[in-house]
This record gives structure tokens, sequence and C-alpha cells, in this order.
């Protein structure tokens, strides 16, 4: 029996070791290989839907295609959910004529029309690969992110991993850097709109409200950019003129009234 305990601990609990749980057998089928034997990562997609859980996967390899256990080494869920499913010193089924030397990755759901996987799961996607190409000693022949290949890249006549691969092939190279845990999304549209309100009076353009939205910066680190911008400079000298305008207004319509006032003291006494 195999039994090649390989972890990923950057993951934490997004990586799930499930070769006891999976139905079929995940240490021995469909024969065991040397590790050495391995030189290409296939990556898959299931071309099912997004929900289709690594058991129910596993249930139609077994029960409906009579195979001896779940065909891929690696199952994500579109949430990056890892899931070992094969052991890797067994060779799987997922590439015809060359399993023996293949690791299988598979995504779930169906990347047609343009439609990718989440970057959640391509995030994922990335960690596993760069841990089984840079730091898996015990598969020397994996070497670099050129023997990462979409299923069809590999002489099989199959739209797998679906036509957008090319457009995600490269984000799974490069890696999708964490997103920063921004608080809720919904408040921090709220609160900037608050502050483009108060600052510029006005409330935000688009384009700046998803920038600020999407940003890195803490509310209090906006307000400083926005209150030390141009525009609220400008603001702030129009108020200043305005203010002027008005004190030489207020004073003009002073005088006025104290001459509409002798102008009345006149004709009265006139007609007295
Ligand atoms: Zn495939």
């Amino acid at each position: 029996m195999a039994n090649y305990n390989f972890t990923v601990p950057s993951l934490g609990n997004k990586y799930i070791d499930f070769r006891t749980e999976i139905i079929g057998d995940s240490y021995n089928w469909s024969w065991i290989r040397p590790m050495s034997q391995v030189t290409s990562i296939a990556i898959h997609h299931t071309a099912g839907p997004d929900n289709q859980t690594p058991q129910q996967i596993a249930g139609y390899h077994v029960n409906t295609l009579g195979w001896g256990g779940v065909g891929y080494h690696f199952i994500i869920t579109p949430d990056g959910t890892v899931y070992y499913v094969g052991d890797l010193n067994t060779a799987r089924a997922h590439v015809k004529d060359r399993n023996e030397s293949s690791i299988g990755i598979c995504l779930v759901g169906s990347f047609m029309n343009g439609k990718t996987p989440k970057d959640a799961q391509i995030a994922s996607a990335h960690v596993v690969c760069s841990r089984l190409l840079f730091e898996s000693p015990e598969l020397p022949n994996l070497n670099g992110w050129e023997d990462i290949s979409g299923h069809k890249e590999l002489g099989n006549a199959t739209a797998c991993p679906g036509d957008s691969w090319a457009q995600w092939k490269q984000k799974l190279i490069i890696g999708i850097p964490q997103t920063p845990p921004v608080a809720d999304e919904g408040q921090r549209i709220i609160e900037i709109t608050k502050l483009y309100q108060v600052i510029f009076g006005r409330t935000p353009d688009q384009e700046g409200l998803n920038s600020y939205v999407k940003s890195r910066y803490t509310i209090d680190e906006i307000r400083k950019i926005l209150t030390e911008s141009i525009e609220h400079r400008q603001i702030l000298e129009r108020a200043q003129t305005y203010k002027k305008f008005f004190a030489l207004a207020t004073e003009a319509r002073d005088h006025l009234a104290i001459a509409v006032q002798k102008v009345d003291e006149i004709s009265q006494s006139a007609s007295l």
C-alpha cells in the first residue's frame, strides 16, 4: 500500500487529507509507482456544476465508470479547499497514456465560454503546484512551471480544463495575491461615500469609489488622502474667496441700510 504523506501547511484548514474518507481505493489503485516517475502535473476541470463534491466525483468514477478509485490526486472546490484524494505514490486515471508519469489536479466547475475558476481556487492550485514543484525532494523530476499542463495539452482529444484555460493558466503560474482582510465591502462603500460628501461635498465617482473600496487603505487613511487632495484644497480656497465676498457684501448691505435710513429721515423731515 502506498501512503505518501503530502501536506500544505500554508493552506491551513483549506487543505484536507481526504484519502481515507473518499469512495474507492486511494492507496493502491490503479497501481503503485515510484515518485521519480512523475514528470508532469495535469490540470483538469470537472466540466460539471460548481457545487459538485469530491465524494460525488469519486462516486461517479467508482460506481458509474467502475474504476477502483477516484481518478485524480487532488480536487479543488471553488472556495479554494484542496482535497488530497489519491495517493501521489499511485498512478490514477486522468490522462490517457500518461497516468504513470503525471499528477492529476482537478478544479471543480466547467470553465467554458469565458468562465474561469474562482480566484480562491486558482490561488490554492498555485500553492499546491508550488509545493509539488519546488518543495518536494521526493519528486526530483518535477522542475518548474513548464511541467504544468492543461489536460488537452497532453495529447488527449478533450476540451479539459475548458476553453478559457489560456486565460487562467498564467494566473495559476503567477499566483493570486491574497486579498487584504477588507472588512465588509458594503460597509466600506457607505463610509467612503460619507467621506466624499463631508470632504468634497459630492457623491464619489464610480472609479474613485471602486479603487478606494478595493484598496488596502483604512478609512482613516482614506480620510487623510482626501483631505490632502488638490480637490479639497481648491474647495477651501473657494470657500475663502466666498467668505471675503460675503464680508464685503455684508458691509455693503449695512452701508446701504444706513443710507436708506438717512434718506427716509430726510424725506420725513422734508414732508413735515
Ligand atoms: Zn481532464
